[in-house]
This record gives C-alpha cells, sequence and structure tokens, in this order.
C-alpha cells in the first residue's frame, strides 16, 4: 500500500507531494489514515520561516500539520488500548497528542508533559526517511511508542473534531489553567480559529461576559454566533478599547486572553484587566518580539501573566465532550475553509494570508 506525503523543503518553497511504500508499524506504533488536517498557527509560522529557528536543532525536510484526526489503519505489536484503557481495533476514529514528553525528567514527573524540554522535539522526525509518514498532511501518520492517543466517538463531526488535538485543547487547558470561574468576565484578543473556540469554551465554562476584540469585521461576526456578547473592532485608537473595556465589564476583566499572535496586543491586554485580574498569553508565539513593559503595574495591580503552551494529553477527552454539548448550537463548520490535499500549496497561501479563521485539508473521506 502506498501514502502521499506533503514534503517541506525550505522556507519559500512550495510543498511537494511524494508517494511512499507504508511500511509496517513497529512495536507500539500506531498507523492512521488521516482524514482532516487543519493548517494551525504554527504551521503558518514555520512555512513562512518566522518560527523554525526557535525550535534549534531542526532539520529539513519534514512534514507540517499536526493538527488533525483520523481513523486507525494498522496497530503495531503490542497495542491494544488507546491511552485511557479503551479497547481499541482498525477502523476507529482517533485523536493523536501530536507531542510526547520524555518520560525522564522533571517536568514529565510532576505531570507536565507539556512542559517537557523533549515534547515536541521527541515527535519529529525527517521527512524521506522511514517511517516517511511523519506529519498531519500526509494520507498516513505513524504514532511513536509512548505517544498518547485517544479514541473518539463516531458522533463527532469530522470539520471540528480535527481541531481537537491542538487548537481545541489548547485554548481548553488554557482557560482552566488561568483558572475562569463562573461568571467571570473574559476579554479575547484575536478571533482567528484559538479565539472562537476561546469564545463557545469560555461560555461553555459558564463565562460571564465575554468581549472579542479583532480587525476584521466578518470574524467579528462570527465570534457573535460562537458565543461572544461584546465584540470591539481593532482600529486606531486603543485607548477607547480599553475604555470600552473597562466600561461593559464595570472595572477591568477577570481574565483577559492573549490569541492574536503579536506582543503588541499584550502591552494592550494588560490595559484591559481589572485589579487582581489574570492574563492569559497563548498566541504571541514567535521569539524576540518584545514589548515595553512596566512591572511595578503587575505588582500594584496585583495581576496575574501566564503563558501557556500545550496542554495535558487528557484534555483531548474534555474537548470532545465539550463538542459533543456544543456541537448543536454552535456553527464550528463556520470557522474552516476546506481545501483538497493536491490544492495544499493554494490552501497555505490562502491560511498565510489569514483568509479564513482555519484552513483544513481533506485527505480522506
Ligand atoms: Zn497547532
Ligand atoms: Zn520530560
Amino acid at each position: 500500500m502506498k501514502g502521499r506525503v506533503s514534503i517541506f523543503r525550505d522556507t519559500g518553497k512550495p510543498l511537494e507531494i511524494k508517494e511512499f511504500e507504508v511500511p509496517d508499524p513497529k512495536e507500539g506504533e500506531v498507523v492512521v489514515r488521516v482524514l482532516r488536517a487543519n493548517i494551525c498557527g504554527s504551521d503558518i509560522h514555520m512555512f513562512s520561516g518566522e518560527a523554525f529557528k526557535a525550535f534549534g536543532g531542526l532539520f529539513y525536510p519534514i512534514v507540517l500539520g499536526h493538527e488533525f484526526v483520523g481513523r486507525i489503519e494498522k496497530l503495531g505489536k503490542g497495542v491494544e488500548k488507546d491511552s485511557i484503557g479503551k479497547s481499541i481495533s482498525e477502523g476507529d476514529l482517533v485523536s493523536v497528542c501530536y507531542f510526547r514528553g520524555c518520560g525522564r525528567c522533571k517536568n514529565c514527573s510532576l505531570g507536565q508533559e507539556y512542559a517537557c524540554f523533549q515534547s515536541l522535539v521527541s515527535v519529529l522526525r525527517e521527512a524521506e526517511k522511514p517511517p516517511f509518514f511523519v506529519g498531519g498532511f500526509a494520507d498516513f501518520y505513524f504514532v511513536r511508542p509512548g505517544q498518547k492517543f485517544y479514541k473518539l466517538d463516531d458522533d463527532i463531526p469530522l470539520d471540528i473534531s480535527a481541531a481537537i488535538n491542538c487548537a481545541l485543547s489548547q485554548v481548553l487547558f488554557g482557560l482552566r489553567e488561568i483558572g475562569l470561574g463562573y461568571g467571570d468576565s473574559v476579554v479575547i484578543q484575536g478571533a482567528g480559529g484559538l479565539g472562537l473556540l476561546a469564545v463557545a469554551v469560555a461560555k461553555d465554562m459558564g463565562a460571564g461576559k465575554v468581549i472579542v476584540v479583532d480587525a476584521i469585521e466578518s470574524r467579528l461576526e462570527l465570534a457573535k454566533e460562537f458565543g461572544a456578547d461584546y465584540t470591539i473592532k481593532l482600529d486606531e485608537d486603543f485607548r477607547g478599547r480599553i475604555a470600552k473595556v473597562k466600561e461593559i465589564t464595570e472595572g477591568g476583566a477577570d481574565v483577559v486572553v492573549e490569541l492574536a499572535g503579536n506582543p503588541k496586543a499584550v502591552a494592550e491586554g494588560i490595559k484591559y484587566m481589572r485589579r487582581g485580574g489574570r492574563y492569559l498569553v497563548m498566541g504571541a508565539i514567535n521569539p524576540k518580539q518584545k514589548f515595553d513593559a512596566d512591572p511595578s503595574v503587575w505588582i500594584g495591580e496585583n495581576l496575574t501573566l501566564k503563558g501557556v503552551s500545550l496542554y495535558h494529553p487528557h484534555t483531548i477527552l474534555l474537548s470532545q465532550n465539550f463538542i459533543r454539548r456544543n456541537k448543536d448550537k454552535i456553527p464550528f463548520g463556520k470557522m474552516f475553509y476546506v481545501f483538497d490535499f493536491e490544492k495544499i500549496n493554494e490552501a497555505f497561501r490562502s491560511a498565510v494570508e489569514r483568509k479564513y479563521p482555519r484552513v483544513q485539508i481533506k485527505i480522506s473521506e
């Protein structure tokens, strides 16, 4: 059996789709047939070269794509259960945690795989070498031994289920980490894929007023459909925005979430908070982009600033439950624009232009 793989050779070069023979899984491995894979913000950063150096020691060529959903094609020896002990068999729908802690460091030992130095590196493999299928933009994905994956139920819509293992679990975990509480007022900066999901998750977690800030009108409209109570258009008038947030929240937001991917948003978002407020930073992942900071404000106003990267793997199942509760209420499908696999370069171009909240690649039915 053969399968297609999109090879990423270097920044600025188009992805090349090549065919390889699908190897048999080794002991502990699982071969997943990829159904849908999304272009995540970090894929865009890697594709355009902004984030590549940040990962240090990376190599070309690689296969991009980590936000995907698929079905088990073949189980390697010794794999009979998913990561919570559910029996699995070929054909089962699964969501794969795209990183893996080393299991032998202090952070892993504390149950913080997401903070392990090796978490992302340990699943990266070079393209064009066996097992070839080492990223989401391919017909298959080889799950490494020890890499967590979870069986999903078949009643979960495919389009949104592809977002479970990155965007959705990221915002769900982040909002839990920042301690979002019942009735808390929340400002979400950025209404891309993560921002839209953050609105819906915040509401699901019992947030009070949810305010969304973005520059693009159509995204703000969509944010309302995802549950936003107020939207604020990003324009020149940052003082006006701060005043508006303070007015709506009667003094400042309990929680502010940065999902804009821009450190300028952080400088502004700090001013949205009430005294004692909490700030969650998850979008500004490009290194060496800075903002002017005045720590005396954080101290004087008892502010909490927290960065969150990755998530606790078990969050994948919480995300599935979230979808089940909300699939009839929230128009998840509207956040995606779907391209066929053959059009992956066109898909990347439109993702770089930030035309749609999330670009999805349909790999197979
Ligand atoms: Zn991602
Ligand atoms: Zn570790």
